[in-house]
């Protein structure tokens, strides 16, 4: 009869298995599904993560289930003829006799989503002065007891105790000292003995009672700490990086303690199904000797690489490759195990999903379905698609040999390398002079912006993924690695610590934005090479989406790079760049600006064919393929002149004198530029400058179809909010657009339509359908509009919303479904209602972020269009987004939906690359 609060797992059988996630925890869960599959697991029980949450509701253990746990011991008793606490006539067991074997435990944590070494576990428990002894006896090995003793006495008394670790570690370093010895297992029985009694009296010392001799009472305090460590401040500071629920608890596993420190035919490990870095399906990982728990991650001994096991247990290692491939027959996934070999007997005491380098998820995905054990469509649930932005941004050289300083979290990819530079007006007179400089800093705030614009790339030791240095360099698309705390920097004295680096102002150093690495010196970077597998998965991603994928690109480079990334057509090409560069400003300032009609008449003829051999450029780039090109933009306030030598060389260029233009120039001065003269207001003002665009584009596609490359141009008009604007607009594109061709000769099927990114465009989409072609949301302007938010400013308050929970999301980086998102479904019902054909896309950030492309697809878009580098990301988020829609039920629910809605469903992704040790 299962106990509501506690399953147990043991003999073949288990309460539960996988299923039951959400209520063992993911540990506890796999333990009984191992146990179920006849893997060799040590036997034991775990109690729900309902209890844990009744704990922290209640403050206190709930009812029944002490007793609960209670039978579930002399269930283990009988199991392992061992006997808990030893006691003298004890009935339980073998009892407290002569010859008695003691039971000894290992308290784990375990959520139902792993968050590796954030809580706390306590090994050995059930021991003390008698069972000790006993132990020492059973096993003919005092060693090994008091190596056993020492390490609970130990770990109860940081876990349980809360002493500090250090307290501890001074005094084992201390007793190595004094016997002459580097390594742990160098002490001897009567060592570790006598460092109980040392550890024994520092715990009374600090805590005033004395430690407890007890096994049941260590157990309780045990599991209370577990429960208790579900809320400290690194498992909170976790969820809250990982997007973790916090009310999901933890379950606690009590198991039979296996020896892995019972001698050199003894050891413990951590190994990987494949390899988690490069995805090769072979066996990975690491093991010692004569060690216990997490000692091969701690790094108190260098650990043998797994390949060595072979040779020194060859049996084992044998069936660690036998297990391998059953796990992975039963999971059907890349699995990261815990195993420990007593006494050549091999046993695993943890299976999960192993954690991967983007590169790798990509890899395994593919094989798998080779391999039979996963369909294409399963392969495409695979991999995050957030994380192929790690695979395509360029990245420093794998090849090359590099120094690492720190790790941080990534929190924008990218790779760069520049000079180090702690002060941002340095930053902004040095980036501004062109210099490749990085920023430097403890954590950034909204005065650093310019600096930040003026850096190559951002590195901050503190703060985490929503911190104001990432949230601003990722609205940048500038490579930022933020919260690298193990760097230690004095802004003032100009200097930081990275390992055993002292890095000074004006160094250079490289940072991965991709995996958050920050390295000494300036390394190669590169651009990726997609791999066979990422092409392979691609194509099976396109199979099943439903949303066309375009991309966001201003340049022939830009063009042909989303063209190589798999994007169907550019769904906004912006042109103001072509007015901002160099001479062809200064020709753009004068048509503005200039007094007479002929001196504007002379600069259009100027700026006409610069722009017509742009357009031809990305025509030829996209030869086949729908391009969207966005006539000007941008406020003209931004092209004004900036200084008084600008407005003189300017006034003398139009022939004025330099009080007149300036007056000129301040008139067309705004306060509020983004909501000022721009977009269609311009085309409205200034009927030239559209003409002159649509001139260039027409020309160019004569130019280039004489050539033989198809083209299929769409006009695309920015910033209309009433249908008045666009159909002023769209009789002088088709008059200017016809007559061209009439003059060629040529017939050119052209698109005419309109970006919707004010509130009131998106409430008269009907009306204003009527005179498009097609609309794309321009999400980036339609969030501003309708939130009322700067984006450039927003740095000043929007780190410190998403902090404290009053936005979920940066709705920048992810739309936001539930008000813009609203606007973006009215305006296409009501678009297509009136105008059947409409085509529809949209084309801001949003369009490469996973959730706002899964929206896209649920409302029906035609397309989305993203930055070049995201366009896989879009691709496979799209083909996802369609296969949820007849993804089959799941029985593990209340995870699923918990894990969904904190938008965490993919497997996260490894951090770095497990070069050393892999990670835990
Ligand atoms: P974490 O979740 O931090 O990885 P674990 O609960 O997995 O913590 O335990 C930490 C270490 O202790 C692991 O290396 C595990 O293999 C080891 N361990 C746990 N239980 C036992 C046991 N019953 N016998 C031997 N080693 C154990
Ligand atoms: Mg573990
Ligand atoms: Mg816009």
């Amino acid at each position: 009869m299962p106990g509501h609060l506690v399953y147990y797992f043991g003999s073949g059988q288990a309460e539960g298995g996988k299923e039951l996630k959400a209520l063992l925890g993911s540990k506890g869960a796999n333990l009984a599904e191992m146990t179920r599959l006849g893997i060799p697991v040590p036997p034991g029980f775990t109690i729900t993560t309902e209890a844990c949450l009744h704990y922290h509701r209640e403050r206190e253990l709930p009812e029944g289930l002490l007793q609960e746990v209670h039978s579930a011991l002399q269930r283990l008793e009988g199991e392992t003829g061992k006997s808990f606490g030893l006691r003298s006539g004890d009935p339980r067991g073998k009892g407290g006799g002569e010859g008695a074997v003691p039971l000894l435990v290992s308290v784990r944590s375990g959520a139902a989503i792993s968050m590796p070494g954030m809580m706390d576990t306590i090994l050995n428990l059930g021991i003390n002065d008698r069972t000790a002894e006993a132990l020492a006896q059973s096993t003919g090995n005092a060693r090994f007891a008091y190596d056993s003793y020492r390490r609970f006495v130990q770990m109860y008394g940081e876990v349980v105790l809360r002493i500090p670790a250090a307290r501890f570690e001074e005094r084992l370093h201390a007793r190595k000292e004094a016997r002459g010895v580097a390594e742990d297992n160098a002490l001897d029985a009567d060592d570790l003995r006598a460092l109980v009694v040392e550890f024994k009296e520092l715990a009374a010392r600090e805590t005033g009672v004395l430690f407890p001799e007890d096994p049941e009472a260590q157990l309780r305090g045990a599991i209370e700490a577990v429960f208790r460590s579900w809320d400290n401040d690194r498992a909170i500071a976790y969820r809250r990086v990982h997007g973790i629920p916090d009310d999901l608890g933890t379950g606690v596993t009590v198991m039979a303690m296996v020896y892995g420190n019972l001698g050199e035919d003894s050891g413990t490990g951590v190994a990987f199904t494949r390899d988690p870095g490069s995805g090769e399906n072979r066996l990975y990982g690491e093991f010692l000797s004569n060690a216990q728990g997490e000692d091969v991650v701690a790094g108190i001994r260098d650990p043998l690489p797994i390949d060595e096991m072979a040779t020194r247990f060859p049996a084992a290692y044998q069936e660690l490759e036998l297990l391998r491939d059953r796990l992975e027959r039963h999971y059907r996934e890349m699995q990261d195990v815990e195993f420990t070999i007593e006494r050549g007997n091999l046993y695993l005491l943890q299976t999960r999903t192993g954690k991967r380098t983007a590169a790798a998820a990509v890899r395994i995905a593919v094989e798998l379905v080779a391999e039979g054990l996963i369909d294409e469509a399963e392969a495409v649930r695979r991999v995050a698609p957030d994380e192929l932005n790690r695979l395509l941004h360029r990245q420093v050289d794998p090849a090359a040999e590099v120094r690492v300083l720190a790790t941080g979290l990534p929190a924008s990819p990218g790779a760069a390398a520049g000079r180090v530079v702690f002060d941002p007006a340095e930053a902004v007179t040095r980036g501004g002079r062109g210099e490749a400089v990085v920023l430097v800093r403890r954590e950034t705030s909204p005065d650093d912006f310019e600096a930040m614009v003026a850096a190559r790339a951002i590195l901050t030791t503190r703060g985490g993924m929503t911190s104001h240095a990432a949230v601003v360099a990722r609205g940048m698309g500038k490579c930022c690695i933020v919260g690298a705390s193990s760097i230690r920097i004095d802004e003032a004295a100009g200097w930081f610590r990275g390992g055993d680096e002292v890095v000074r102002a004006g160094d250079w150093i490289t940072l991965d934005g991709g995996d958050g690495r920050v390295l000494l010196g300036e390394a190669p970077t590169v651009e990726p090479e997609p791999s066979a597998e990422f092409h392979r998965l691609m194509d099976w991603a396109d199979k099943f989406r439903r949303l066309g994928v375009r991309a966001n690109a201003d340049t022939p480079a830009d063009a042909t790079r989303a063209r190589s990334f798999g994007a169907e057509g550019i769904g906004l090409c912006r042109t103001e760049h072509m007015f901002f560069e160099g001479e062809r400003l200064a020709v753009f300032r004068e048509l503005i600006l200039a007094p007479d009609a002929g001196l504007r008449e002379r600069a259009l003829e100027k700026l006409l064919p610069m722009q017509r051999s742009d357009f031809e450029a990305i025509f030829r780039a996209m030869a086949g393929l729908p391009v969207t090109i966005r006539l000007l933009d941008p406020p003209l306030h931004e092209f004004l002149p900036r200084s008084a030598e600008e407005v003189r060389q300017l006034a003398e260029a139009v022939g004025v004198d330099e009080p007149t233009l300036e007056r000129e120039v301040e008139r067309h001065r705004e306060l509020n530029p983004m909501l000022g003269h721009r977009g269609v207001r311009v085309g409205i003002s200034h009927p030239e400058i559209t003409a002159m665009q649509v001139r260039a584009i027409f020309e160019a596609v004569v130019t280039v179809m004489r050539d033989g490359v198809a083209v299929h141009p769409e006009i695309m008009v920015p910033l209309v909010g009433a249908v008045e604007e666009l159909r002023r607009q769209r009789s002088l594109i088709a008059e200017v657009a016809d007559e061209v061709m009439a003059r060629s000769g040529l017939q050119v099927p052209y698109l005419i339509g309109t970006m919707i990114e004010l509130p009131r465009a998106a409430l008269m989409a009907g009306a204003i359908a009527a005179e498009a072609d097609f609309f794309s949301f321009g999400t980036n302007d339609l969030t501003q509009t309708t939130y009322g938010i700067s984006r450039d400013d927003a740095g000043n308050f929007l780190p410190r919303y998403l902090e404290e929970g009053i936005f979920a999301d940066d709705p920048f980086q992810v739309l936001d479904q539930e008000g813009v998102g609203r606007l973006v479904e009215i305006a296409t019902r009501e678009g297509r209602a009136a105008a059947p054909e409409l085509k529809v896309g949209i084309c801001g950030e949003h369009g490469g972020e996973p959730r706002s492309v899964e929206f896209f697809h649920r409302i029906g878009l035609d397309y989305v269009s993203c930055s070049p580098y995201r366009v896989p990301v879009a691709r496979l988020a799209a083909a996802q987004a369609a296969l949820r829609d007849r993804r089959p039920p799941v029985r593990d629910r209340a995870v699923e939906t918990r894990v969904a809605r904190a938008g965490v469903g993919q497997p996260q992704p490894a951090q770095r690359r497990p070069a050393a040790a892999p990670v835990k």
